[in-house]
């Protein structure tokens, strides 16, 4: 390669290129041949099974806190039986290689634009879905978006047990509808631009239907979009906070799922089953995950922070003023990543990283603010850090 590099190209070196190229080129084709033989032993037909192999699920790594599961889930995504573009089992192989734990497939009911092509009822993403599910260990959750102008605007019915009868004229009835069969009902995307062109505002039919338990839940995330005000609503009317992608199209195309994943709803949940799901999101025990912050309670951010990050002393050292210092390692188990503010400085602490950090002689809890945990509209979490001797 050096002679190339350096020498104008005549025809020795041509030739002696050539010829270690081709020799190379033998090698590398009797390595293949040998590795190929070995997988299938047959030169009419060559089976490469490390192909089927790259089929494989991601582990999203977010603590379990408060003696509860931390159930990564997607309440809100479309198919070809409304206005999405994939079939109802593209649904369940996506949230399964991305390692979420459960999903529920929420096709409008009054938009259906592909009716003429794919026919079906309302309930046939769900009955196509399932067995899919089922066999990937997905927990797949019947649901239906309800599709009105605002006010109420869009709904989500989770749980429901026949979706084709929420289809009627009055969006009151269909909502009574949903509630009789047990649904878990919440308002979706309340701050999207097309039916709240003003500032977010919360109609007097959305906390009737809170105060009546009729609206159980509100997305603080949807898409790409996060309503704080939202999350206020959430902690005011005692409702569950959620986040979801909405999605339409592939997950890939619109989310980075090498360095990001989709937005989620983590689920604080006694058990992995639709059961334990449910008991969770009427008892709100959910933190809304998105763009790497979470938003929620503040007991359920502070178990999250504490679980995730610990602090450990590696060594003593002398500063330059000759005075004592400590090196501390702060760990960070968790993958999403934590911005902390303290009065000794901001500390960036990458997902599943460790970073080091000198000073702070003492062991005294440290306040800190961190940064990109929610617990209000306009309030990051307060919570305080312990710093180990040992
Ligand atoms: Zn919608
Ligand atoms: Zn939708």
């Amino acid at each position: 390669m050096n002679t190339l590099r350096t020498l104008p190209i005549t025809g020795q070196a041509v030739r002696s290129s050539t010829c270690g190229i081709l020799r190379c080129g033998v090698w590398l084709s009797t390595l293949a041949l040998i590795g190929l033989t070995a997988y299938a032993g047959s030169p009419g037909r060559v089976e490469l099974p490390h192909l089927v192999m790259s089929q494989s699920r991601r582990h999203i790594r977010i603590p379990d806190i408060l003696g509860f599961q931390t159930l990564k889930c997607d309440f809100h995504m479309h198919t070809v039986f409304s206005d999405g573009s994939v079939w109802p089992t593209i649904r369940v192989d996506e949230a399964w290689q991305e390692g979420l734990d459960a999903i529920a497939i929420t096709d409008h009911i009054e938009r259906n634009p592909s009716k003429k092509h794919v026919g079906g009822d309302d309930n046939a993403a769900y009955t196509i879905a399932e067995p899919h599910a089922r066999e990937m260990g997905i927990i797949l959750i019947r649901g239906a978006e309800i599709t009105r102008a605002m006010p109420p605007g869009h709904l989500n019915a989770l749980f429901v047990q026949d979706a084709q009868k929420l289809d009627v004229p009055d969006v009151m009835d269909a909502l009574q509808e949903a509630g009789r069969q047990g649904a878990f009902i919440f308002w979706n995307h309340p701050g999207w631009a097309d039916q709240q062109p003003e500032a977010p505002i919360m109609f007097d039919i959305h906390r009737q239907m809170a105060t009546n338990r009729l609206l159980c839940g509100i997305e603080v995330f949807n898409e790409k979009e996060w309503y704080p005000a939202a999350l206020d609503w959430c902690h005011e009317h005692r409702v569950a906070v959620l986040s979801n992608s909405d999605i339409h199209d592939l997950v890939s195309h619109t989310y980075d799922l090498e360095r990001g994943r989709r937005p989620m709803t983590l689920v604080l949940s006694t058990e992995r089953t639709e059961r334990g799901i449910r008991d969770a999101l009427f008892a709100g025990r959910t933190i809304a995950c998105f763009d790497d912050r979470l938003a929620g309670r503040a007991e359920y951010l502070s178990a999250i922070f504490e679980a995730s990050v610990k602090t450990r002393k590696i060594a003593e050292v002398k500063n330059r003023k000759n005075e004592k210092e400590y090196v501390w390692e702060i760990v960070n188990s968790c993958e999403i990543p934590f911005v902390i503010a303290s009065v000794h400085g901001t500390w960036s602490v990458p997902g599943n990283r460790t970073i080091i950090h000198r000073g702070m002689p003492g062991v005294e809890p440290v306040p800190v603010r961190v940064l990109n945990l929610h617990v209000s509209g306009e309030g990051t979490l307060n919570t305080e850090m312990v710093f180990h001797e040992e």
